[in-house]
């Protein structure tokens, strides 16, 4: 609710009255002042690493182009910036394409278990030496459906996250508890961990706990804004749990479907 108040003032000068009007902040107008934040934060995003390319081409143009030492480096600043900037424009299509209401997903049943395997070994493959990764899953089959490239999606942001914030020697635990319903799904490491304040933030679009620290990171600030869509889509939950100093765990739920569901016929 917003109130504006205003005095009636008479030739006079006395003041004879007040008009005080509520307004209710409706629904639309919080749909208008986030897309207008959003509309910002993207603006300023695209902005900072054009004003560094702008910069160091420049400097180049001005004849740093010549020297051998120094042009190397600057032309490796601007390939730097805009490989972030494709991922960010790509993360942004990825978010839109979401948020179309005429967006389908393709969901199958997937046995979630040698999944996750498969994502966890592709990580496994690529991973440089120092950090640990150990798996607590199920032997037995869960079948879940979901779509597949999506939630692969999910699991790389919230994976690379994860890698990204481990210290050297750290342990990256990967479960799946089954329950009647849904399985919790959970990546769990051993990084700085996030505040408090701070850890419901997380999932929403640009919000970064150190933006210059996870920029440099090439974080983007939306991998897990984009995760949280995905899960929702599939009926599911996700959310974080944190010390600072101990570690971090993003967990997510996926509903088992019984056969007897509509999606199964
Ligand atoms: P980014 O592209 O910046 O990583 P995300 O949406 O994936 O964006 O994450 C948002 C923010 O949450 C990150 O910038 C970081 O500050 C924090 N964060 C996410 N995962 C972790 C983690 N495993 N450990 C510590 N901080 C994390």
């Amino acid at each position: 609710l917003r109130a504006t108040v205003s005095a009636i003032q008479k030739e006079t000068g006395f003041i004879n009255g007040i008009i005080i009007v509520l307004h209710d902040i409706t629904e639309q107008e919080k749909i208008d002042q986030d897309r207008r934040e959003f509309v910002a934060n993207v603006s300023h995003e695209l902005r900072t690493p054009l004003t560094t390319m702008r910069s160091y081409l420049d400097a180049l143009a001005e004849g740093a182009w010549q020297d051998k030492e120094i042009a190397p480096s600057f032309l490796h600043v601007t390939q730097t910036e805009t490989e972030r900037m494709i991922r960010l424009v790509n993360d942004l299509l990825q978010l839109s394409k979401l948020d179309s209401e005429d967006y389908r997903f393709s969901r199958d049943p997937v046995n979630f278990v040698k999944f996750y395997h498969y994502i966890i070994d592709r990580f496994e493959m690529t991973i440089e030496q120092g950090i640990t990764f150990v798996r607590e899953l199920p032997d037995e089959a869960i079948y879940v459906a979901v779509d597949q490239d999506k939630i692969t999606q999910v699991l790389d942001n919230i994976i690379s996250n994860a890698i990204k914030y481990s210290p050297e020697g750290g342990t990256i635990t990967f479960s799946i508890e089954q329950h009647t319903h849904e399985i919790v799904v959970s990546i769990k490491d051993q990084g700085m961990g996030i505040p408090k304040s701070n850890l419901s933030k997380i999932f929403e679009r640009f919000y970064r706990v150190d933006k210059a620290r996870t920029r440099k990171l090439g974080g983007t600030g939306l991998g897990l804004a984009i995760a949280k869509e995905i899960i929702e889509a599939h009926d599911g939950r996700i959310w974080a749990e944190s010390k600072e100093g101990v570690g971090t765990s993003i967990y997510f739920t996926l509903p088992i479907e019984s056969e007897n569901d509509e999606e199964w016929e």
